[in-house]
């Protein structure tokens, strides 16, 4: 079966993304055998399609990137927050000891705003960050490995 050039250049897309039938695949691979021109449209059809797509190793290198990536975000995240932490618990503890506590005629600690409770939670949110950092470098290590 003899087709026209104008038919394989129909089918050569379909052929290029190997998504025709198997008839069809040899019918052009037939025809590319002899006629250069259509061989040529393939090779037009490779490199126009090259470009723009990007290889499997590519992806997989995208992939490793915005694990990467995603990992990255939470390190820094966790490491903002252990900062944000020690500091909210420095403020909380220094602006104790500036305002200082009261002991109440009745005997009973008046603290000012409650800054001991607080800057014990934020202590105890740093170490949690801590952890949370501590096990993300972890894993980190374990997947460059
Ligand atoms: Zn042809």
């Amino acid at each position: 079966m003899k087709l026209s050039c104008e038919v394989i250049k129909d089918l050569l897309p379909l052929y290029y993304d190997q998504v025709c039938s198997e008839e069809s695949g040899s019918l052009v691979e037939e025809h590319l055998v002899q006629c250069p021109q259509c061989t040529l449209e393939l090779q037009k059809l490779e490199l126009d399609l090259e470009e723009p797509s990007v290889s499997k190793g590519e992806v997989n290198a995208m992939k490793r990137i915005s694990v990467a990536w995603k990992k990255d975000k939470w390190v820094s995240f966790t490491r903002g927050s252990m900062f944000v932490s020690a500091l909210a618990a420095m403020i909380c503890f220094i602006s104790y000891h500036i305002i200082g506590a009261e002991v109440l005629p009745d005997g009973t600690l008046a603290e000012p705003f409650a800054l001991l409770p607080i800057g014990y939670l934020f202590v105890l949110l740093f170490v949690f960050f801590l952890i949370c950092n501590f096990v993300l470098l972890r894993k980190r290590k374990i997947g460059t490995k």
